[in-house]
């Protein structure tokens, strides 16, 4: 039989390159369709990082923690074991080894969620956790949230912001929230106006698009569109 000896530099050359992408954008710009989509379709993982800071605020809410006192969110934001399952066909989410995918996206959650993520304690832990998740996903992974393309993973491959009128942020967001959660279009777009608010001011690593991010206006466009347009940013990226 023939051997065939490979140098460490020809198997770098043909293993297929780690891809870290990160989109970040304002809640009903289509961040988590387009991420769980792309991912999908290119073979990574994905990550929810908004659904890692709600678990952390239904954890303090289930457990007394005022969440109106940052001093206390501070004290309780090392307590609860918060694990992130990044297949974007099935993306789990457990709190102390229970499932929270379910609780995390109530209103009660949603409308506390900004005064939690905004305790710089609570962003140490999480940006941790991400950090982890980012550094062992093979062969690469999909990052959404606020903050990843400036803070979390300013090294990023390929950064993304996504946009969309307040109108059509609201009605998409509308369109998602069901039963006894679902309000009117003009008090979703007020609550997502306040969200966004205390999002991009706060002190700790505010919603912010990088200076290296494509910023994307997803106002007219189809998901497939968006999606087409991301997995073409980042074949570009992995081809360059
Ligand atoms: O994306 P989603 O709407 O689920 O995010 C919920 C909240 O989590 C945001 O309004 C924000 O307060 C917080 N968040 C954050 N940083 C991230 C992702 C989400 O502060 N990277």
């Amino acid at each position: 039989m023939r051997k065939v000896f490979v140098t460490v530099e020809a198997a770098a050359r043909t293993a297929p390159a780690t891809v870290i992408v990160a989109i970040d954008g304002p809640s009903g710009t289509g961040k988590s369709s387009t991420s769980k989509a792309v991912a999908a379709k290119l073979g990574l993982r994905y990550l929810d990082t908004g659904a890692q800071y709600r678990a952390m605020t239904w954890w303090m809410l289930a457990n007394g923690v005022d969440v109106e006192d940052p001093a206390a969110i501070a004290t309780a934001a090392g307590k609860p074991v918060i694990v992130s399952g990044t297949d974007p066909a099935a993306p789990t989410i457990t709190v102390d080894g229970a499932d929270a995918s379910g609780p995390i996206r109530t209103h009660e959650v949603t409308s506390k969620v900004s005064a939690v993520s905004a305790v710089p304690e609570v962003r140490a832990r999480i940006t941790e956790l991400q950090r982890t998740l980012a550094a062992t996903a093979e062969p690469g992974i999909v990052v959404e949230g606020r903050d990843i393309g400036t803070t979390v993973l300013p090294d990023a491959d390929v950064k993304i912001f996504l946009t969309a009128s307040p109108e059509v942020r609201a009605a998409r967001r509308s369109g998602e929230l069901k039963g006894k959660d679902a309000v009117d279009l003009a008090s979703t777009q007020a609550a997502l106006a306040r969200r966004d608010a205390a999002d991009s001011s706060r002190k700790a690593s505010p919603l912010a698009k990088a200076d290296d991010a494509v910023e994307v206006d997803t106002s007219d466009l189809t998901l497939d569109q968006v999606v087409e347009c991301v997995v073409t940013l980042i074949e570009e990226k992995r081809t360059a």
